[in-house]
C-alpha cells in the first residue's frame, strides 16, 4: 500500500503542502484535481523526492521513510518503487523508443541490455507501439511519445506510477490514445495517482477522487458522490467551472 501522513512542503515562506495524508491500496486508483497553483505537482514530486518534504512520513510498498529525515537509502528506494509520468514526456531525444523503455532496467535494476531489451519489446507490444521501436521521440507523434512514456513507467514495475497531467499538453486528437493506455493499465490494476483535468477518465476509472485548494485536501469521495455531491463550497465552485 501506498500512505502520506503529514506531507508538508514550503518554499520560502509559502507553505505549499499543508499536511497531506493520504492512502491508497494496492489496485487503487487516485484522481486528484484543484486549481492551479494548489501543490497537485508539487505533492506526487514529494512522493518520489523530486521535492523533499519538509514534514511527514512515507510508505511505499514495505519501504517507510520519515520524509523529514530520510535514511541513506530511502530515496533511492522510493525511486525504485514509484515512476512517473511527466506532462511533457520527458524521454531521451537521442535515444529510441526501445532505448527510452529500456534505460531504467539496465541502470536501476542492472539488466543487461539484452534482457531490458526484450523487456522493452514486450511493453512495445503492450502500448501498441513494436513497430516504432527504431523512432526517436522527434519522428513520433505526441500520443505516440506519452504512450512511450507511460511504457517507460510500466517498465518500472514500480508500486505506484504518478501522473502529472499526462495528457494536457497534447493536442486535443491525442489525448484519447493516451487515457486508452491508462485505462488498461487500470483494468491490470495498476496502482496509481493521477492529476488530470480529464473528468470523464475521473469518473470512469478512479476508486477515489481527491479536491485540493490551496495545499490541502478539501475533500476526497468516489467519484460517482464526489461529482454528484459535493459537500464543500470550494469543490461546489471548482466543479461548476470544470464540468
Ligand atoms: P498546476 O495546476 O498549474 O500544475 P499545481 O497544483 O500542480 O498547479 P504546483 O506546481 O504544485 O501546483 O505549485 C504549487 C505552488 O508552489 C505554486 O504557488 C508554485 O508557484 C509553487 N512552487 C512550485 N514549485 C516551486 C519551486 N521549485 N520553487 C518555488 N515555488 C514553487
Ligand atoms: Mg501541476
Amino acid at each position: 500500500m501506498i500512505a502520506l501522513k503529514g506531507i508538508t512542503k514550503r518554499f520560502g515562506e509559502h507553505t505549499v503542502l499543508d499536511g497531506i495524508d493520504l492512502s491508497l491500496e494496492r489496485g487503487e486508483i487516485i484522481v486528484v484535481i484543484g486549481p492551479s497553483g494548489t501543490g497537485k505537482s508539487t505533492l506526487l514530486r514529494c512522493i518520489n523526492f523530486l521535492e523533499h518534504p519538509d514534514a511527514g512520513e512515507l510508505t511505499v510498498g514495505d519501504l517507510h521513510v520519515d520524509a523529514a529525515r530520510p535514511g541513506k537509502d530511502d530515496i533511492l528506494g522510493l525511486r525504485r518503487r514509484t515512476a512517473f509520468v511527466f506532462q511533457n514526456y520527458a524521454l531521451f531525444a537521442h535515444k529510441t523508443a526501445l532505448e527510452n523503455i529500456a534505460e531504467r532496467m539496465i541502470v536501476v535494476e542492472g539488466l543487461s541490455k539484452n534482457e531490458a531489451h526484450a523487456r522493452a519489446r514486450e511493453i512495445l507490444e503492450r502500448i501498441g507501439l513494436a513497430d516504432k521501436a527504431d523512432a526517436y521521440p522527434a519522428a513520433l507523434s505526441g500520443g505516440q511519445q506519452q504512450r512511450i512514456g507511460i511504457g517507460r513507467a510500466m517498465a518500472a514495475k514500480a508500486e505506484v506510477i504518478l501522473f502529472d497531467e499526462p495528457t494536457s499538453a497534447l493536442d486535443p486528437e491525442w489525448v484519447e490514445e493516451v487515457l486508452a493506455l491508462m485505462k488498461q493499465l487500470a483494468a491490470e490494476q495498476q496502482t496509481m495517482i493521477v492529476v488530470t483535468h480529464e473528468m470523464q477518465f475521473a469518473r470512469e476509472v478512479a476508486d477515489q477522487v481527491v479536491f485540493m485548494d490551496g495545499g490541502r485536501i478539501v475533500e476526497q469521495a468516489p467519484p460517482s458522490e464526489l461529482f454528484t455531491n459535493p459537500k464543500d463550497e470550494r469543490t461546489r465552485s471548482f466543479l461548476r467551472k470544470v464540468l
